[in-house]
């Protein structure tokens, strides 16, 4: 699905390598977390000492794993690339931590899916620089200290909330990033479109930054089927070449993905437009509830076709107009 916000490919990963800001200051939008994620920096490196653990939340494709390569960048630290579903065990752990270079910045990936294991482990090293390896089993079992080489956790995450407590108070900063506007996507495009070389008029990045759901990865990769398009038709990427395309490919005019519409259309359709609960929603759908909560949600209530509501998931009028529907007659509505 080309509106997808995850990572769709290996090809995909390597385009987005090329395409990736390497410091702050070539990092479109996000004024606010780039605000403080820059005084973190600076105020470390005038005292000589590793930054503060670092914690990202917010829906995929929106700069996380961009934000901690260029906290190590900027610091010209080494950087190790890690996820939460990697680390199953406090073993796992364990061995990432113990070979970490002195000022080194580790990146976990979906923190919260972590062994809860590793993360009690992790507690410590976050906090202590230490950790401490069991040995033997049953009341033999000792523990063994381990001196750690002072690094920077940056973990991401798209559900903050899902993090224990104790995890999450040891960042030192959590930032929370937002869906792009629409002036900050056309940056984003107009740097990849040089980046990439393709020739492409101001209103033609308007007509993309307006479909890609808020989010740089979509935007970028709809960018790389108009330039295939434009390629193929032998044409220049102006306005009405971007729009062919993306009817192509069937990308909405508000950019929703099969999953955004297959929740909108449940509720539209199931449910007669609601108030529905999420479970309910999410079993419906044949999804699961967080990644409703903490993907879809979001975004459709940015783009005002859903309200959250103490009873339940409510679709808005627009809903309704943008799927071509009506309510039945005789509805609660
Ligand atoms: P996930 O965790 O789901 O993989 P993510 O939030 O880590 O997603 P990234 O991989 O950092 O997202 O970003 C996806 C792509 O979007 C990157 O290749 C990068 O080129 C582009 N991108 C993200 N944020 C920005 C930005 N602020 N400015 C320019 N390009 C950006």
């Amino acid at each position: 699905d080309l509106t997808s916000p995850e990572l769709e490919s290996e090809a995909e990963l390597a385009f987005e390598g090329a395409l990736r800001p390497k410091s702050l200051t070539e990092f479109v939008g996000q004024t606010k977390v780039r605000g403080q994620l820059e005084l973190l920096l600076r105020a470390a490196a005038m005292q000589g000492r590793t930054p503060d653990h670092v914690l990202l939340a917010g829906p995929p494709g929106l700069g996380k794993t961009t934000l901690a390569m260029i906290v190590a960048h900027e610091g010209n630290r080494p950087l190790r690339m890690s996820s939460g579903p990697a680390i199953q065990h406090a073993g796992d752990l364990a061995a990432v931590l113990s070979s970490l270079v002195p000022g080194e910045v580790l990146f976990i990936d979906e923190i919260h899916r972590m062994a809860r294991s590793a993360e009690e482990m992790l507690y410590l090293a976050m906090e202590d620089f230490r950790i401490d390896i069991m040995v033997g089993k049953g009341a033999g079992a000792t523990s063994i200290p381990l001196e750690l080489s002072p690094f920077t956790l940056v973990g991401a995450t798209t559900r903050s909330g899902l993090l224990p407590n104790p995890l999450r108070d040891r960042f030192g900063f959590t930032a929370h990033l937002e869906f792009y506007d629409e002036p900050e996507l056309e940056e984003v495009l107009r740097r990849a479109a040089a980046l990439i070389d393709v020739d492409i008029d101001r209103d033609a990045l308007a007509e993309i930054a307006g479909r890609c759901r808020g989010t740089p990865r979509i935007a970028n990769r709809l960018l790389r089927r108009v330039r295939d398009y434009a390629l193929v038709h032998g044409r220049r990427a102006d306005i009405t070449t971007v729009r062919e395309a993306l009817d192509l490919y069937d990308v909405d005019a508000l950019g929703l993905d099969r999953l955004d519409r297959s929740v909108v259309e449940t509720i539209l359709t199931r449910f007669d437009g609601g108030p529905v609960g999420l479970n309910t929603l999410a079993v419906s759908v044949g999804e699961e509830a967080d990644t409703i909560e903490s993907v879809v949600e979001p975004f459709l209530v940015r783009v005002g076709l859903l309200t959250r509501t103490p009873r339940g998931r409510i679709a808005t009028p627009e809903a309704w107009r943008h799927f071509g529907l009506q309510r039945r007659p005789g509805g609660l509505f």
